[in-house]
């Protein structure tokens, strides 16, 4: 079973994940874009600071690229051993930030991550939803946390993006299902170990 985990960052997508995959005994955790050598180096490219110029089809593109590559060599030889996937951002992340976010368009970019998937959507998703104030406020105070070209955004296209989830949440309402991240740690957890649950029950 292939779950993936979506929202902005500060949402505390990354340390739920891991206290979920702590709690299960099949399960593989990994992340997008990355996961494996050829999308981490993907990865970089992408979120280099440096890199100002890049379009934002490049940018899509390159997402999808890192996603292909991931899902063949990690994802997919996993799902077939019959693991849970766990996978911190997926398809939703590149529909939400690329399509929605930057204005390329949701089909669009869906369109060129078809190609990538080849049919492979998540069969559950679970979506954290945070105010973007309240997800920058927590990044911010995570003094550890390396820059990338993402946080140089504005809060207009944080709540454009979030916008992207609420459109993908109606398109997709039985796959999708949305958390309320505002809670502690412990509140979010609790809460998403028990749609995860039920979801391995059916
Ligand atoms: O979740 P993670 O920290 O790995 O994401 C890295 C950065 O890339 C984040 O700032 C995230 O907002 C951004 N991102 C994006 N478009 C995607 C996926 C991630 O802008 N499709
Ligand atoms: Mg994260």
């Amino acid at each position: 079973i292939f779950i993936t985990f979506e929202g902005p960052d500060g949402a505390g997508k990354t340390t739920i994940i891991s206290m979920i995959a702590e709690q299960l005994e099949n399960a593989l955790l990994t992340r997008e874009p990355g996961g494996i050598d050829i999308a981490e180096q993907i990865r970089r490219v992408i979120l280099d600071k440096d890199n100002t110029a890049m379009d934002p089809r490049t940018e899509a593109l390159l997402y999808a690229a890192a996603r292909r590559q991931h899902l063949i060599e990690k994802v997919k030889p996993a799902l077939d051993a019959g693991k849970v996937v766990l996978c911190d951002r997926f398809v939703d992340s590149s529909l939400a930030y690329q399509g929605h976010g930057r204005g390329l368009g949701i089909e669009e970019v869906f369109n060129i991550n078809q190609f990538a998937i080849e049919q492979m959507m998540p069969d559950l998703t679970i979506y954290f939803d945070i105010e973007p104030e309240l997800g920058l406020k927590r990044i911010n105070r995570n003094k550890g946390r390396e820059v990338n070209r993402l946080d140089l955004e504005n809060l207009d296209f944080h709540y454009k993006v979030r916008e992207g989830y609420y459109i993908l949440m109606e398109r997709f309402p039985k796959r999708i299902v949305k958390i309320d991240a505002s809670g502690t740690l412990e509140d979010v957890f609790q809460k998403t170990m028990k749609i995860v649950l039920e979801r391995l029950e059916q």
